[in-house]
């Protein structure tokens, strides 16, 4: 089979390993993402690359070059319910049929390549992001192996880690498997989430940055069930009026540091009144709802989160409610590797492949490896239909442009 074949074969067997009519589910240490990781091994060994796999089960398939440092072409196994079938498998597949072309070419790379199959990237599964990618450079909160559930099966993620057939013992004490010292830079494929490069019709986008995040999942604010018509607004304690101008506040305080040129995105993705007790017929006693707020600036997100506190106390006061914000779960910003943009960059043009300098709004593993200390880059792969959704699509030929310059840019400029 050609590259294109190839790659047209893996997808689609893939797709009917994790099909969830519609579209796939790869559960976090479930069985999409568990038969994702054996088929792909499968496939690995026949391309002469030597397998590792740590104690969270991600996979590490090394192509041997002159040197033992590495290049690392990873991205996540994992996806949402229902979701995609591009969503993180392009970027593994991409290093998949890299280490194919240097195979059957024969080629003895400058570095050696490797290809990192990720666990448990998406949130959904368990609210935390990034557990395979902390686990693979020992930073994942061990803290969290036994208070961490999966969403649909209530299971810790102890459990799930083992009953995978990994080492969640391990993972407790922090053991790294990876050789992280020799792992030169780390670059991850993955499809846009977004419209740009569609509407723009340009195949490949290279990443500046990586927003951060801080979330509350599982905020509320309670106040009181009082009779519509006989309590005056002096003696009402509304949640839904408290919540709504803390959204309202929100939105012109983000308004405001977009004009300063400040990055950030703040989303109440979830607003709920309590089906048990609400009434047309009464002022709303308790509201749940849950707040995203992510930035490529540490700063701006100290600062949101400040403000928003600020703005909760004066929200209380007002309307004598009184608002718990549960467990916050967040992740850093990172910041992609100039010299690995600049050069990617120029190599596209010299190819005559559109490319486009961009930022990440949304979150991805190569944030930890950045973070971490490791060179790092993403490749954005044009999409169609947005992502987390079934009807996500990546055209091949989009596929194909960006591994072009990534076999390029590998094979001759680093
Ligand atoms: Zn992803």
């Amino acid at each position: 089979m050609n590259n294109r074949q190839y790659t047209k074969y893996l997808f689609e067997k893939i797709q009917s390993l994790s099909n969830a009519n519609p579209g796939v589910t790869r559960e976090t240490y479930g069985k999409g993402e568990n038969s994702t990781h054996h088929f792909l091994l499968k496939e690995l060994k026949k391309f002469n690359s030597s397998i590792e796999i740590d104690y969270g089960g991600n996979f590490l398939a090394s192509y041997k070059g002159k040197s033992k440092k590495k290049i690392v072409i990873g991205s996540h196994l994992d996806s949402q319910k229902h979701g995609g079938n591009f969503d993180g498998l392009a970027g593994v597949i991409m290093g998949i049929i890299l280490i194919k072309t240097l195979f059957e070419n024969k080629i003895i790379p400058k570095y050696t390549i490797a290809v990192m199959g990720i666990r448990g990237e998406e949130s959904c599964w368990f609210p935390y992001s990034y557990i395979g990618s902390k686990i693979a450079v020992g930073e994942f909160n061990k803290k969290l192996l036994h208070s961490l559930k999966r969403s649909d099966t209530n299971k810790s993620l102890y459990y799930h880690i083992n009953k995978s057939g990994f080492d969640a013992k391990k993972v407790s004490v922090n053991k790294v498997k990876f050789d992280l010292k020799n792992f030169k830079y780390f670059i991850e494929p993955h499809i846009e989430q977004g419209p740009v490069l569609e509407k723009k019709r340009i195949p490949l986008g290279i990443v500046t940055s990586i927003r951060g995040s801080f979330r509350f999942r599982d905020a509320v604010c309670k106040g009181e069930y009082l009779h519509s018509g006989a309590t005056p607004m002096d003696y009402r304690r509304d949640s839904v009026v408290a919540v709504s101008s803390l959204i309202n506040e929100m939105n012109i305080y983000w308004d405001k540091q977009l004009k300063r040129g400040n990055d950030l995105t703040i989303t109440f993705g979830q607003f709920f009144t309590d089906p048990e007790e609400h009434s047309f017929a009464k002022s709303s006693g308790h509201v749940s709802f849950c707040i995203d707020v992510r930035s490529s600036s540490i700063k701006t997100l100290n600062l949101t989160k400040k403000y928003m506190i600020k703005q909760i106390q004066k929200i209380e006061s007002k309307t004598k409610t009184k608002f718990f914000l549960g467990k916050e779960t967040n992740s850093k910003p990172a910041l992609m590797n100039n010299k690995l943009i600049k050069i990617f960059e120029d190599y596209s043009k010299s190819k005559k492949i559109k490319s486009l300098i961009m930022p990440s709004g949304a979150g991805h593993d190569s944030s930890v490896f950045a973070n971490y200390g490791i060179p790092s880059l993403m490749l954005f792969v044009r999409n169609k239909n947005g992502s987390h959704n079934p009807r996500e699509y990546m055209d091949i030929k989009h596929f194909m442009q960006v591994f072009e310059v990534l076999n390029g840019v590998i094979t001759n400029k680093l």
